[in-house]
């Protein structure tokens, strides 16, 4: 899938102490063969290479991020951009009632749309009604009517026996029923072919006309691929729409029809249909949708969380000081409370890939650990962290006591820290230190 080859793609950056334009070119030139195959139309890959180009060899270097996790940033803001940025929200008209027109191919979901719309409208206290437009096949009716009352809600028909009636006239008289009862949002449901056809978008058009759509919701079935794209060029030019609504994104789409869409026709995606039950659905979020694409969920997360975490400048003094051996207590404390702050590190932890594999451990993780050498740490003068070795006896029982514990998490404390110094001295030679400033050689 996208997602996997753009992770494995991302995967081959980790480790690299800093990116050529050379490296850059070759993901980017992965990254397109990714897109490619995913089905996203060749515009859209263009663009999206080019953004992701672009920024990336003038990347902003950042104390908190190494180069590979730089790249991932960017990959997955243009994603989002391409997605269409913001969440739209629907429009409600000023006088009700707010008029939804579905518009989409027989099969794209449209009648399953309905029912899912209404309930959740009706969720945030909408009174809605359904509109049956679709009067081609002879099941269709029936059909809306299944999912009107799963959704508990009511659906304008015509009589029974009279399934042929004209849907334009159906449309307009649901608009009288809409105000009689009250109905504050009125769905439509239209007709599709298998095919894009002159008549179905000479109807749909007819049946806009009619009731002039606050919205009008264009509905792909995501697995389409590719023929979403000239599917939904065939209905911008046929019958117009505010919006888009991706179904079956449950099933293996590929995620072309996602990235392209809205590009090619320049109008936001709106919702998400992940299934056939009613509650299989939800506002569309792009920047959900493009985590998911990149796979990387969690890792973008802990990537905000360090950018919000780590000074810039702080990290890189810090890690010019471990590569020097000059690293103090200090130090320790203040780069413990900055990993602290992204939160329990429990969670922390848990977010870092292959972490499944440790659940036990990271179960038994004890914070209170954590609490105590702070508060031993917190307990020493300035001189004492920034050399540790001058706390001899007396100090240590004075700190003891001062902080609550036994001179022997003293003596512990100190001689881990001596420990960990040297260790981190001699890994600092082989690798780029913290993050991607990287001031160690
Ligand atoms: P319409 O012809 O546009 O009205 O499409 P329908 O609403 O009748 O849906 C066609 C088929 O797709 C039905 O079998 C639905 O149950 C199924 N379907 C609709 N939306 C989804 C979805 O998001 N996921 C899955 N897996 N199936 C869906
Ligand atoms: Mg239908």
């Amino acid at each position: 899938t996208l997602s996997d080859r753009l992770t494995s793609v991302l995967q081959n950056l980790r480790g690299k102490g800093r990116l050529s334009d050379a490296d850059i070119d070759a993901t980017a030139r992965e990254i397109r063969i990714a897109l490619l195959e995913a089905d996203v139309a060749l515009p859209v890959v263009r663009a999206f290479i080019a953004g992701v180009k672009d920024r990336a060899k003038g990347a902003e270097v950042s104390g908190a991020l190494n180069p590979a996790q730089q790249v991932i940033k960017i990959v997955n803001e243009e994603l989002v951009g391409i997605l269409g940025g913001e969440t739209r929200r629907l429009e409600h008209a000023k006088n009700p009632p707010t008029v939804i027109l579905l518009a989409g191919l027989q099969g794209s979901g449209k009648t399953t749309l309905s029912g899912k719309l209404a309930k959740w409208l009706s969720g945030q206290g909408h009174t809605p009604m359904l509109v049956a437009c679709d009067l081609q096949r002879p099941n269709a009716v029936t059909q809306l009517q299944v999912v009107g009352e799963r959704a508990g809600v009511p659906v304008f028909a015509p009589e029974p026996g009279n399934g042929t009636g004209d849907p334009v006239d159906v449309a307009r008289r649901s608009l009288d029923e809409a105000k009689r009862a009250q109905h504050d949002v009125v769905i439509v449901d239209t007709a599709g072919r298998l095919g894009v056809d002159e008549e179905m978008m000479r109807q749909a058009a007819d049946i806009r006309d009619a009731v002039s759509p606050d919205e009008i919701m264009f509905v792909v079935d995501a697995m389409i691929g590719q023929d979403a794209v000239s599917t939904a060029e065939a209905f911008r030019d046929g019958v117009g729409f505010s919006g888009v609504v991706l179904t079956k994104l449950d099933g293996d789409a590929r995620g072309g029809a996602a990235l392209s869409v809205r590009h090619v026709t320049g109008q936001p995606i709106m919702f998400a249909s992940n299934g056939e039950k009613l509650e299989d659905f939800d506002v569309f979020h792009p920047d959900r949708m493009a985590s998911r694409i990149l796979g990387m969920g969690d890792m973008l997360t802990l990537i905000e969380q360090a950018e919000q975490a780590f000074d810039a400048d702080q990290a890189e003094q810090a890690a010019q000081k471990l590569g020097s051996g000059q690293l103090t207590l200090e130090d320790f404390l203040e780069q413990m409370q900055a990993v602290r702050r992204m939160g329990p590190l429990q969670n922390l932890l848990g977010m870092l890939p292959g972490a499944n594999q440790m659940k036990d451990q990271l179960a038994n993780f004890d914070e209170k650990h954590l609490d105590r050498l702070q508060a031993i740490i917190r307990g020493m003068t300035p001189a004492e962290r920034d050399d540790p070795k001058i706390i001899n006896g007396s100090r240590r029982q004075r700190i003891a006591k001062g902080s609550g514990v036994n001179v022997s998490d003293i003596n512990d404390l100190v001689n881990r820290f001596f420990e960990a110094r040297k260790m981190m001295q001699q890994m600092a030679g082989q690798f780029g230190g913290f993050g991607g400033g990287g001031g160690t050689k």
